[in-house]
């Protein structure tokens, strides 16, 4: 049965529908927090957390430098970089004091700002290419009537990093970055980024708009368009990823090419496309902030080039998608609930017995600090139950104890296959073995980012 992505995360305690009345008062959620402005819950707490810890765990290991930037600015910053010309309409503007002030549409400006003080400081010190890392907080205006669940929101979080580079260096540097989203997507999200499941679209500029819609001159947008065909031709030789060309759809500042990931749709069974990861090539803004210069000062070179890029994009709507594609199946690591302990009650005298080394096994493997839970029930409504576990929380571990457990000392365990999208049979020898069983749940996460994050914490109210 196919369900709406805001039902499914409701289920798993992510998020608090805004159409939900606050108990007591009577109100909707929604009439405090306000359209486009999801309000996260203890599940949703858990998820980000973690794969925060993860994306910044993997982008440090590729070099990347981590920073945090505020989350309003004078409209003077973006007047510098030509947002409040370009993007106005999507911008929150404020007055305070009788000053202009924005809601950060892109963290790209406080970027550049702290690479200027860094090149200012260290000079050469500092290498190109230079590469900033980001979980950025960014609110952009939309139409009420656009919004949608977590798919089309005001306010989101992206995974957000700035690479600069000399000319020479630009064409590796795109590859890798798309070799990282390939390999971020795969492991950690048990999505396969292939030429069967991904196209990729060139967004070009529209000739007759440049100027006014975007920055810069004619020929400068050429020469950036005709790299960015050839890093897609390269991707295709590579990979044989498709890549096709959509005029107007550029960012002012520069073309882009995006993924085009190829999902299940399960509300008609079929597929439905989603725009997954982005990489953007800039020429304007290392200009508008004199960066040439700077480096030409520090480095003595001045052909900088500046990548915009984001993998996941913006965390909330990546989170909307992958729920609603996989129904609320989330990879082992970012699932609240990790594993289930069913204890199988025959009426019989040792059910106490059983609903015991249920949570005995349960316990152990929170020792772990894995989010496991103990639950107990009747025989004759064990399948609907499990059915009803699997289908609402989905753990990656369900643990099977009855009479015949408690005896042999053997565990009968089910571990969801990614690879098959099903539960595979797996039976323990005794306790000692659960450490085997969870490493082989956390195996594409470590070669991934080395140790995974172990987060426990009591999720039982959920079971
Ligand atoms: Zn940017």
């Amino acid at each position: 049965m196919y369900r709406d992505h805001m039902d499914i995360a409701y289920d798993k305690d992510i998020l608090i529908k805004p159409t939900s009345r606050v108990p007591m008062i009577g109100r909707e959620y929604g009439y405090y927090t306000g359209p486009g402005n999801p309000l996260f819950s203890l599940g949703g707490g858990l998820v980000r957390s973690i794969l925060y810890y993860i994306l910044t765990k993997y982008h440090v290991r590729r070099g990347y430098y981590v920073v945090e930037t505020p989350i309003i600015a004078r409209t003077t910053l973006y007047e510098l970089t030509g947002h409040l010309s370009f993007y106005r309409e999507n911008m929150f503007l404020l007055d305070i004091e009788g000053d202009q002030y924005a809601l950060k549409p892109m963290n790209c400006p406080y970027h550049v700002l702290i690479f200027m003080n860094l090149l200012e400081k260290y000079s050469h010190k500092i290498k190109l290419p230079f590469k900033v890392f980001e979980l950025g907080k960014v609110h952009r205006y939309e139409i009420s009537g656009a919004l949608k669940g977590l798919m089309r929101v005001r306010g989101f979080t992206q995974d957000d990093a700035h690479l600069f580079a000399r000319e020479e260096q630009i064409a590796d540097l795109f590859l890798s970055v798309f070799n990282d989203l390939k390999d971020l997507y795969e492991k950690l999200f048990h999505m396969s980024i292939t030429a069967e499941s991904v196209k990729l679209r060139i967004s070009l500029s529209d000739k007759s708009k440049i100027g006014e819609e975007y920055m810069g001159s004619p020929e400068e947008w050429s020469v950036a368009e005709e790299k960015l065909v050839k890093m897609a031709e390269e991707i295709h030789r590579r990979y044989g990823i498709e890549y096709f060309a959509a005029e107007g759809e550029a960012a002012f500042y520069g073309p882009k090419l995006d993924v085009i990931a190829l999902l299940p749709d399960p509300e008609t069974g079929g597929k439905k496309e989603w725009q997954i990861g982005t990489i953007q090539f800039d020429f304007n803004l290392p200009r508008k902030f004199k960066l040439n210069k700077l480096l030409e000062k520090t480095h003595g070179v001045s052909d900088i080039y500046m990548i915009h890029r984001a993998l996941l994009g913006s965390i909330e709507r990546f989170l909307g998608v992958y729920l609603e594609a996989y129904q609320g199946r989330l990879p082992y690591v970012l699932s609240p609930v990790q594993a289930v302990v069913i204890g199988i009650k025959s009426g019989g005298d040792r059910d106490t017995e059983v609903v015991n080394y249920a949570e005995q096994v349960a316990s152990k493997l929170q020792e772990m600090d894995v989010r496991a839970v103990a639950s107990s029930i009747d025989r004759p409504h064990l399948s609907g139950y499990v059915r009803k576990i699997r289908s609402t929380l989905h753990p990656s571990i369900l643990i099977y104890i009855g009479e015949r457990e408690l005896e042999s000392g053997k565990i009968s365990a089910a571990l969801y296959d990614f690879s098959r999208r099903n539960y595979k049979k797996i039976t323990l020898e005794s306790m000692d073995d659960l450490e085997a069983l969870i490493d082989e749940a956390e195996k594409d996460i470590r070669e991934l980012i080395g140790n995974p994050p172990k987060y426990y914490v009591d999720v039982s109210y959920m079971v």
